[in-house]
């Protein structure tokens, strides 16, 4: 089968559950292809997660259309992605938002990111090596924090804090299976609600 004819399958299939059209434009313009290895390529349009390294996964394009769905980001936010992988979520970020700074911890995932956000073209996102945690201070504060990583028990202090007035936080949160809770700022209160149940791969705290 075509990859146009995969692609407009999978933007069918995620219209059942998310209404936002340019989520669902996003996710069509960004080629899923190139963020994941070789082998994969054939499933690249497929409405799951598949490997790509060093034991992770990219995340599957309904998880991602939703987390945009409820991030809302407008075209002049400010987007803080942690756990970055491939570099597809911050790629679709991208599309809706004016700067994504994305923070994975494995360097060779990173590498890999770099060259797959190159290749498709994309110039708004920076990949960062490091900790995602602790945030990034250096631009606090952000519009949009994207986590795509599961926090075990409470959400990092730092994320809370990097949180813009009127600012949005989705984040995994639980051991095994999640709940995604969508974090809010409102006259400098912090206000959260459980969303959905997921899975996510660990947010791994170095200290
Ligand atoms: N958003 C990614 C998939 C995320 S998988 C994509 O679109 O491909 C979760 C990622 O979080 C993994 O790559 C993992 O290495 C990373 N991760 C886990 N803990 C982290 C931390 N503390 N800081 C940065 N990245 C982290």
């Amino acid at each position: 089968m075509g990859a146009n004819t995969d692609r407009e399958e999978l933007i069918a299939a995620l219209s059942a559950e998310v209404t936002d059209r340019r989520v669902l434009d996003a996710i069509a313009s960004v080629p899923r292809e190139l963020f994941v290895p070789e082998d994969q390529r054939p499933y690249a349009w497929e409405n799951r997660p598949l490997p790509i390294g060093q034991g992770q996964t990219i995340s599957q394009p309904l998880v991602v259309a939703t987390m945009c769905e409820m991030l809302a980001p407008g075209p002049d936010d400010l987007v803080l992605d942690i756990g970055g992988g491939s570099g597809y979520h911050a790629a679709v970020l991208a599309r809706l938002a004016r700067r994504v700074i994305s923070i994975e911890r494995h360097p060779e995932l990173v590498g890999q990111a770099r060259q797959s956000l190159e290749d498709a073209g994309v110039e708004n996102v920076e990949m960062i090596c490091g900790d995602g945690s602790h945030g990034y201070p250096a631009e606090a504060p952000f519009d949009v924090i994207n986590v795509a990583a599961a926090a075990r028990g409470e959400v990092p202090a730092a994320l809370k804090e990097q949180l813009a007035e009127g600012g949005r936080m989705i984040v995994p949160v639980g051991r095994w299976r999640q709940w995604l809770e969508l974090w809010r700022r409102k006259d400098g209160e912090l206000s959260r609600e459980r969303v959905v149940a997921v899975a996510f791969v660990p947010l791994v705290e170095d200290g």
